[in-house]
């Protein structure tokens, strides 16, 4: 109650990309409660499962990390800041100086504030002088940003939430937003209770999001390509696209050409619902009714997506795909119409697309690849251009392949956890071992098993930070309590270490750092499109969408009036033209497809109660109680097949590796005959030793949506 409390504080979940509103109770120095914050407008107030765990995880403290610890002797052993800063730093120091600036790396987080990706940024690339700065939100958004760059010529939604509450038509692929958005998800269900809105569900599993579905599109895995094009074939055949809205804001292109829309027409031929129904696996009454249904020209149509589609290797062209509907029917900039990608992490947008902690990217999205933005940053940082490499080095895999190969000697790992979330994990346990291996974290995980130095970590109140969501909306948390123990936050750790490098005057904050570092990287967001408010403005305020221009947030990008850049009507002015781009993209499908030996198609993903790889939710006993092991989803025909039941252990073997799991039939997700789906959480029960390293080749994003395996009892 209330009364019990000394004060609330207002904050943004901790968990995932939405970005929910919550405010947290605090007596005595102890988070008593957190509740949903009523004026916040991502959720009204209303909370998921992990919201509500929110204060049980800030009081789990008895497996905190609470001091740092170095390995000795092949022991970790519990040791003092100072020494474990000046290893880092020692260590640092030695391989810039014998092997050069490449010989380093850090790996950081979607979970970090974007106070903590800037300084990462500053400090590798403006103060080492290295690009070997990653980020795990490579593993679950890339694809995502390389849709809305190729497309639009910038990253991140055009569109907002309240699009939800404006839209006549969702269009929902390859996103199980019951379960990984639920408070997105509560929206959509309130809006569909209005008889005349309807869903259309494209995926190939069955899953709780389904409860809302006019029409299921259970399409085969890697099939997304195709159907999104047999949708742009009906919608052109049958008349239904915005002609006007084509011409004067698009351009067509098919293979780097320019193509009219007779060419893009004739590429589609290849993509009628009757031939798309081949690889789709779909009925071609269905794709129509889809296509119909979308371009409606009395309805507001709102894609939304997530994982389903950006983890695969065709993730950009899909995105692609999907932005051609809106674009072919003029869907888009307006109340209800927009192709809105949900991000996971609760600042994946904030911190790793928008700070950008990605080998490829600086400050404000600039690239490291364009003279003008390095020109720009480096006068920022008060640097010589030069030290800024102008070549991306290793995205995520290739990162740790360097790591494999010796070609990089020490990492840091922050507020991630690789050791159970990168695909493939077999091949890249070596490489882990071996290098100089510093993690900072809140609780013990996969990864600290292999960490040289263990920094203890401050967690999310803990500390001040902010955080961006989905919607372009940043938002900003006070620190409420005190860490436990010698837990420090990790900006302090980064700030620390950079100094002890000596690059002290690159990092000269004093009194509020988080202040100080917040308005240096808000100096180089203006005029840039993506122009971010004074640090107390996100104090006061439940958050703001950017570009913030005058004090005013931008609900809807690219449409006047409401993106102060655009003067008139719509301007896509990402492009140089201010027009956007219809892509003709193939259906190549997955990078490894089920055969004879290995016959089903292994997918990945979540389930409500856990984040991620359960580091935090796992502590909470209510969140462990409710799903304590992963388990594998099979289709009752594959069941009965192979004689399996619910509860039977069974043995999951790819070309990488095995993992025997409790077979479940029914439940919470049913996937198609032929597939198989896994939750990820489990540390006991790694997934990701069975998982594909393949990437999409122009967002470097993992395939975990698919793989081949074989299953027998064991
Ligand atoms: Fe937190 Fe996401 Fe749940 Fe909202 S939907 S309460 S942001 S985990």
């Amino acid at each position: 109650a209330s009364n019990e409390v000394d004060k609330w504080t207002k904050a943004p979940c901790r968990f995932c990309g939405t970005g929910c509103g919550v405010l947290v109770g605090v007596k005595d120095d102890k988070v008593v409660t957190v509740k949903g914050d009523k004026k916040n407008p991502v959720n009204k107030g209303f909370l998921c499962v992990k919201g509500y765990s929110l204060g049980k995880l800030m009081n789990a403290t008895e497996n905190r990390l609470t001091k740092p610890q170095i390995r000795r002797n092949g022991r970790l052993v519990e040791t003092d800041w100072e020494t474990a800063l000046n290893l880092i730093a020692k260590k640092y120091r030695k391989y810039i100086d014998n092997y050069g600036p490449d010989s380093v790396s850090i790996y950081s987080s979607g979970q970090s504030t974007v106070q903590e990706g800037y300084v990462l940024s500053k400090l590798m690339k403006g103060a080492i002088g290295t690009n070997n700065l990653e980020c795990n939100a490579r593993l679950c958004m890339a694809s995502a940003v390389g849709g809305y760059l190729t497309t639009f010529g910038k990253d991140e939604p055009m569109g907002c939430y309240d699009d939800i509450e404006n839209a006549d038509l969702f269009f929902i692929i390859g996103a199980n937003m019951a379960e990984c958005h639920p408070i997105l998800y509560a929206r959509v269900v309130r809006r569909v209770r209005n008889s005349d809105v309807k869903v259309i569900m494209a995926d190939p599993r069955e899953t709780r999001t389904h409860k809302i579905s006019d029409l299921d599109l259970f399409m085969k895995p890697g099939s997304d390509v195709a159907l999104l094009n047999a949708i742009s074939y009906v919608i052109i055949d049958e008349g239904l696209i915005d002609e006007d809205f084509i011409n004067k804001h698009t351009h067509l292109k098919q293979n780097g050409k320019e193509i009219n829309l007779d060419e893009f027409k004739s590429f589609l031929k290849d993509y009628t619902p009757k031939k798309a129904a081949k690889i789709t696996g779909l009925d071609p009454k269905d794709i129509r009714k889809a296509a119909r249904m979308f371009a409606d020209p009395k309805r507001e149509s709102l894609s939304l997506w997530t994982m389903g589609v950006n983890q695969q290797v065709q993730g950009v062209f899909i995105n692609n795909a999907i932005h051609n509907l809106h674009l072919l029917t003029g869907k888009i900039c307006r109340p209800g119409s927009s192709p809105l990608s949900l991000t996971g992490q609760p600042s994946a947008c904030g911190t790793a697309r928008e700070v950008g902690t990605f080998t490829h990217k600086l400050p404000a999205h600039r690239i490291v690849a364009n003279k003008k933005h390095r020109e720009e940053m480096a006068k920022h940082w008060g640097i010589d251009v030069d030290k800024i490499p102008s070549k991306p080095s290793y995205h995520t895999m290739a990162m740790f392949e360097a790591i494999n190969r010796g070609d990089i000697k020490a990492l840091w790992v922050t507020t991630t956890n690789p050791a159970q979330s990168l695909p493939n994990f077999n091949k890249y346990r070596k490489g882990l071992e071996d290098v100089f291996l510093v993690v900072s974290d809140v609780y013990p995980t996969e990864t600290t098993k292999y960490a040289d130095v263990i920094l203890p970590s401050a967690m999310w109140v803990e500390k001040e930070g902010v955080f961006g969501n989905t919607e372009r909306r940043t938002q900003h948390f006070e620190k409420a309590v005190d860490a436990p123990g010698d837990a420090k936050p990790d900006l302090w750790q980064f700030l620390e270490v950079a100094r002890k490098l000596g690059y002290g005057d690159l990092f000269p904050y004093k009194d509020h750092p988080e202040r100080e570092i917040f308005e240096e990287y808000r100096e180089c967001t203006l005029g840039t499109g993506k122009d971010l408010a004074p640090y107390d403005a996100y104090r006061q305020k439940r958050g703001l969408m950017w570009p913030v221009v005058d004090g005013n947030e931008t609900a809807r990008r690219y449409v006047a009036p409401d993106d102060p850049y655009v003067k008139e009507g719509i301007e896509f002015y990402g492009k140089p033209d201010g027009k956007a781009i219809i892509y003709a993209r193939e259906n190549k499908g997955p990078a490894e497809s089920p055969d004879e030996k290995y016959p089903f198609v292994l997918s990945t993903g979540r389930v409500v109660e856990h984040w991620h790889t359960a580091t935090m939710t796992m502590q909470v006993p209510e969140l462990k109680k409710a799903v304590s092991e992963t388990y594998v989803e099979i289709h009752e025909d594959d069941a009965r097949r192979l004689n399996i039941r619910s509860g039977d252990i069974v043995k999951l073997i790819s070309r990488r590796g095995e993992l025997e799991l409790k077979a479940k039939i029914g439940g919470r997700g049913v996937p198609q005959p032929g597939m198989l789906f896994v939750p990820f959480f489990d540390r006991k029960r790694l997934i990701n030793l069975v998982t594909i390293d393949a990437v999409d080749p122009s967002s470097k994003e993992p395939e975990y949506k698919i793989c081949a395996v074989k299953m027998r009892k064991a």
